[in-house]
């Protein structure tokens, strides 16, 4: 028999491992017992490793060697990470390459994310073998949809560390399709709404036919259950500090066990509707020296008021996502619920509102992805039949153009892999090389967007402008790399480069991008109106210049200073003007000569016009 493959959801929170078995996939219990296991790493003086339950435990003894939340800081730089490194206990620095690392005192080192993720997966892998009475040497994993290049493969790296060959980075929502078997339904779309403990993700996905194809995705990198669980908290040392004027909030012992007490009552507010939160001796009164009580009592309908502008912005993530795929609510077939935080009534009363019908609960939201991904590992180990996944471009991509312009020649949630190919051609005359500027992003002008890379294409025969045809291609494939090539149709002279189309772009990156577009909308329209509008200015003036020097004996002295003139002022125009109706003016204002010059010259009916589409930036040689 061949050998088991076992699918891994790495999650923030918690991970969970499953496998197939027979037809069905199974998740695996670990050594503790649960189905779950936090993924939490701590070490102890001993220099002893704990990990999940065990390790969750000393948070509260051992802050400081205590790590969780891990994944929010892998495969990623120190200086990206500085808002994150705020919201943890542990020290967060940058290792000697500048990636983000963790600083453990008690081993006296800095210790990687991707190390503390193995430590998690060989912990799962552990509990796989003694499950299945075999080695298991094999791994599907699974990241965020937009985890980028660099944090896949630190994710990869950490399957290495734990002795897993990862033979697939499946993405989450993906996973919670297949588990959901969007493969196996013909053209269904599903939304998956992903609320875990600290992250919240919208993707939406379209089945048939063995393909599953990611059409949008939307999120938040810092909207989960622990804010839930803040927001308790938060009443919680209100509430004590009106009743016996001592704050917790300086306590870090009490601040731990407040956590936990206040994730413990909102679990169980989603299965009750009242609650009682009682944490005995939670400090010292300084002024008395006397232990103090906290005693509270919580209700469902508190909370919910608590929490309700955080559910709100789910559902606005959720309505983005809709925009994004082009679909209205009624157009989801099922929503798939996914995550533990989907448990909340309150989530899922909102969600029924707003699709109109309840949510799908056919699967387990904290194994749902799990179960994906051991699906994913039994296409790969041929329990399961073959399942083509197909992912989205988060951002645009394309090319500078003549301007400065961007010209997008993949819009945003392009299903990938992908190819498109324009053809541009020569700004100036006789230009001899172009350069080929690859850019990311949702701005208009190339400088508001991110510069992928650079490239030229050299040895264009010398020709008037408009005249050399170069076919640029974008070619984006399953891993979603992108490799960008130019060709001179004229010569077949080509140069490529290859680029990551997700290019060091965390998602907080990617929403910021988009909410800038967003925001510079109204200006980025006027900019590129008026550097269109110069482009055309700048067309005519070339034409009518070049009409002039062919046949200037054929026409009138006064003429050809007049349209001499106007060449000049809109030479000027085309070099100072701000305002798009000035030069508009002055195009007119050239055609109309144009068509004077024309006019004398009527036998000369070819004209010379520029022609083979939109213009790179070039540098004349
Ligand atoms: P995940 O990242 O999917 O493991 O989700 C973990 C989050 O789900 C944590 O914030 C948990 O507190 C939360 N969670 C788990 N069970 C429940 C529940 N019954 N009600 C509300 N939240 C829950």
């Amino acid at each position: 028999m061949a050998e088991k493959i076992i699918g891994i959801d790495l999650g923030t929170t918690n991970s969970v491992v499953a496998v197939i078995i027979g037809d069905e996939p199974v998740v695996i219990a670990n050594q503790e017992g649960s189905r779950l296991t936090p993924s939490v790493v701590s070490w102890t003086k001993e220099k002893e490793v704990l990990v999940g339950e065990p390790a969750k435990r000393r948070a509260i003894l051992d802050p400081e060697n205590t790590v969780y939340e891990s994944k929010r800081f892998i495969g990623r730089k120190y200086e990206e990470v500085l808002e994150e490194a705020k919201r943890v206990s542990y020290r967060v620095s940058a290792d000697d390459k500048g990636d983000a690392s963790f600083e453990i005192p008690n081993l006296g080192r800095k210790v990687r994310p991707e190390e503390v993720g193995a430590q998690v997966l060989k912990k799962l892998k552990e509990a796989a073998e003694a499950y299945l009475g075999e080695k298991i040497t094999k791994a599907v994993i699974t990241v965020p949809a937009y985890f980028n290049e660099r944090q896949r493969q630190a994710t990869k790296d950490a399957g290495k560390l734990a002795g897993l060959e990862v033979l697939r980075i499946l993405n989450e929502p993906t996973a919670a399709a297949l588990a959901y078997g969007l493969d196996k339904k013909s053209d269904v779309k599903i939304l998956v709404y992903d609320f875990g403990g600290g992250t919240f993700d919208v993707s939406i996905l379209e089945g048939g036919e063995g393909v599953i194809e990611v059409k949008a995705t939307a999120g938040d990198t810092h909207l989960g259950g622990a804010n839930v669980d803040e927001r308790i908290m938060e009443w919680l040392i209100e509430e004590f500090k009106k009743e016996t004027g001592v704050d917790l909030k300086k306590d870090r012992t009490a601040l731990q066990r407040l956590k936990d007490a206040s994730e413990q009552a909102k679990k169980e507010l989603s299965f009750k509707l009242e609650t009682e939160i009682n944490l005995p001796f939670i400090t010292i009164d300084p002024s008395t020296n006397q232990p103090l009580h906290l005693q509270k009592r919580l209700t469902r309908a508190r909370l919910e008021e608590m929490i309700k502008d955080l559910v709100d912005r789910t559902m606005e993530i959720v309505k983005k996502a809709l925009e994004d795929a082009k679909l209205r609510p009624q157009d989801i077939q099922e929503v798939v619920l996914v995550g533990g935080s989907t448990r909340i009534p309150l989530v899922q009363q909102r969600i029924k509102e707003f699709f109109g019908r309840e949510p799908h609960k056919g699967v387990n939201p904290d194994e749902v992805v799990a179960v994906g991904a051991a699906i994913q590992a039994g296409v790969l180990s041929g329990q399961v039949k073959e399942i083509l996944l197909v992912d989205v471009t988060p951002l645009s991509l394309g090319v500078e153009t003549y301007g400065g312009v961007m010209t997008v020649l993949i819009p945003r949630n392009t299903p990938i892999p992908y190819r498109k190919c324009e053809t541009f051609t020569t700004a100036s005359d006789y230009q001899t090389e172009v350069e080929i500027h690859v850019l990311q992003g949702e701005r208009p002008m190339a400088k508001d967007n991110k510069s992928l890379g650079k490239f030229y294409l050299t040895g264009i025969p010398p020709a008037p402008r408009g005249v050399p045809k170069i076919e640029v291609c974008f070619d984006i494939d399953v891993d979603g790399i992108l490799h960008v090539t130019a060709k001179d149709l004229g010569t077949g002279k080509e140069q490529s480069i290859r680029v990551q189309a997700s290019s060091g772009l965390t998602q907080e990156e990617i929403e910021k991008m988009l909410k800038e577009a967003q925001l510079h909308e109204e200006e980025d329209r006027k900019k590129k109106e008026l550097v269109e509008a110069k482009n055309q200015l700048d067309q005519h003036v070339y034409n009518l210049e070049k009409i002039l020097k062919e046949n200037r004996e054929k026409l009138p002295a006064e003429l050809v200073s007049e349209a001499e003139k106007v060449l000049e002022e809109a030479k000027k125009v085309f070099a100072g003007a701000q305002d798009v109706q000035e030069v508009r003016r002055a195009t007119e204002k050239v055609l109309e000569t144009a068509g004077k010059v024309g006019g004398h010259l009527y036998q000369q009916t070819s004209r010379t016009s520029g022609e083979g589409g939109e213009v790179i930036e070039g540098k004349p040689m």
